[in-house]
């Protein structure tokens, strides 16, 4: 049921859960604890469709290296950025879990186990396609992957006639989360702020702030300034160890046998280093894409290498003349970044339309974020030359030393995560093994802020196989009332 803004807060009106933020997570979450029969409260600080008030409260700065605009990467409405994601998802590998000799911080307090019983649900949530099974490749240190690219699911139409009917959920738009009060380790209330400036007071037993890999950051460092220090006094990770996935073209790649990667019968494969190959090269996790090229490209490339590599150029094009004897392909990468402490999301001096500080983010490429997608592109070169299988083209901007970013294409995948990195002690990060904030007995914190570090994967699986795991955590805490009421697992 929505309710109008002015209802918010309203005496006798405390709530078993209120979730801030109406996303893949928040909406995932409400509908699942209101179908338990819980009273839910989501909170959504968008409209119900785009509206430029709205959307210009996620206007922010960016220092570092070329990063798009902040407004341009999420939208903020009911929905959140499933109202333009592309739907490309696949689990993170088991390894990602573990440190990674190169970068001992990308360790997680949970294993990838942890995350597997909810694998099914968030699937259905998604509404992916089933995954085929990774697949090493004989003498290559590479696998190949596969991702579920169906249609990409947008959660505030699919569970529209729920958000509006629900018995037990209300949901609230236009509500501007503004601060969390916070008495003896308990969060008492948060308040909201319409677009006309008037705050209201919502009480609830459990918080759960869903607001997005740049807003969880920024919001946390407004309330916990706010409440002088007091909402997390131990903040030496907020903010911190913010992570994209860099992307780039990485190259073209000439084909003289495609047998051996399948790609007579596919126009895109994919590709990813093994565990072993990222442990002995100290490397990060990359997601390499190969996308096959038209005839035209392929003579072009070959024309080019006849000025570096003749003899090869002549046998390529004799190939080639023998009709679909060459392929070519485009080499694109996502790849991994290592979590660091000095990429972070901080708060601006200027403020938005209602108040609050804006976000800027400060974001670099470490050399080891370079090198990982250098070595995992020579890897593949490397397979290729080895068995005569083609050859690889690195892109001009991995061929100079020192390797500076693309300042321009793809550039990252408006992947925002860390920020609110989950760990084993308030030292190293914000949130615990369940997403609760440490110093907080009752506030919840979900999306892909709290991953403390990212694979290649895209992350939006992930954050919701975690929002799955919150909500189970939740209903345990709550109790099982109204639980016969409707089923437990979302369609
Ligand atoms: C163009 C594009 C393509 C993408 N493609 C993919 C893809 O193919 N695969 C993939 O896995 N991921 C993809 N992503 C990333 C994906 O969209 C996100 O991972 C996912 O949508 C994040 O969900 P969320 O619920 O955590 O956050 P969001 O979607 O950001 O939702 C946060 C919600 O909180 C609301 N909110 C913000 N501030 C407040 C406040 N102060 N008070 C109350 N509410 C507030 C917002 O309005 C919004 O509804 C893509 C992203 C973009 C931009």
């Amino acid at each position: 049921m929505y309710v109008p803004f002015e209802t918010l807060g309203e005496p006798g009106d405390e709530v078993d859960v209120c979730l801030i933020g109406g996303g893949a997570a928040g909406v995932a979450m409400a509908v699942k604890l209101a179908r338990q029969g819980h009273r839910v409260l989501l909170c959504e600080g968008g409209d119900q469709t785009f509206s430029e008030r709205s959307q210009a409260l996620y206007e922010g700065e960016v220092q570092g290296n070329a990063y798009p605009a902040l407004k341009d990467t999420r939208l903020r409405y009911l929905g959140g950025s499933t109202n333009h994601w592309g739907g490309i998802s696949r689990p993170l590998d088991h390894y990602d879990f573990a440190a990674k000799p190169a970068a001992p911080d990308t360790a997680w307090p949970i294993a990838r186990e942890a995350l597997d019983p909810y694998y099914d649900e968030a699937a259905g949530i998604l509404e992916l396609q089933p995954i085929s099974p990774d697949q090493e490749i004989a003498g290559a240190s590479l696998k190949r992957i596969h991702f579920s690219r169906g249609n990409p699911v947008r959660v505030s139409q699919k569970y529209a006639a729920e958000l509006s009917d629900s018995p037990t959920l209300r949901c609230c738009l236009a509500a501007n989360l503004f601060g969390l009060e916070t008495h003896r380790g308990t969060v008492t209330s948060a308040a909201f702020k319409s677009y006309q400036g008037v705050l209201r007071r919502v009480r609830a037993r459990y918080f759960v702030l869903a607001c997005g890999g740049i807003e969880n950051s920024r919001l946390l460092l407004w309330c916990n300034r706010q409440t002088q220090g007091r909402l997390i006094p131990q903040p030496a990770a907020l903010g911190r160890y913010w992570m994209e996935h860099p992307h780039a073209t990485v190259g073209h790649a000439l084909i003289l046998n495609p047998a051996p990667l399948d790609l007579v019968d596919h126009f895109n494969i994919f590709l990813s280093p093994t565990a072993e190959a990222i442990a002995e090269r100290g490397i990060l996790n990359c997601g390499l894409r190969l996308h096959r090229m038209s005839d035209v490209v392929t003579q072009q490339l070959i024309d080019e290498l006849a000025s570096v590599a003749p003899s090869l150029a002549r046998r390529f094009n004799t190939l080639n003349s023998q009709k679909g004897g060459i392929y070519s392909l485009l080499l694109r990468a996502a790849w991994e970044q290592e979590p660091r402490r000095e990429n972070r999301i901080e708060l601006t001096r200027e403020v938005d339309s209602l108040g609050m500080p804006r976000a800027r983010l400060v974001w670099h490429q470490s050399a080891l974020d370079v090198r990982t997608i250098r070595d995992s592109a020579l890897l593949f070169g490397d397979y290729l030359r080895h068995h005569d299988i083609g050859r690889l083209q690195l892109a001009d901007w991995l061929t100079t030393a020192p390797i500076h970013p693309p300042v321009e294409g793809e550039l990252a995948g408006r992947h925002h995560m860390g920020g609110t990195r989950m760990s084993h002690s308030p030292d190293h990060g914000i949130v615990d093994s369940d997403c609760r904030v440490f110093a907080q007995d009752n506030l919840y914190i979900a999306g892909s802020s709290v991953f403390p570090s990212v694979g290649h994967a895209n992350p939006t699986l992930t954050l919701v196989q975690l929002a799955i795991r919150l909500t189970a955590h939740l209903e345990g805490r709550l109790g099982q009332q109204a639980a016969h009421l409707n089923p437990t697992i979302l369609p």
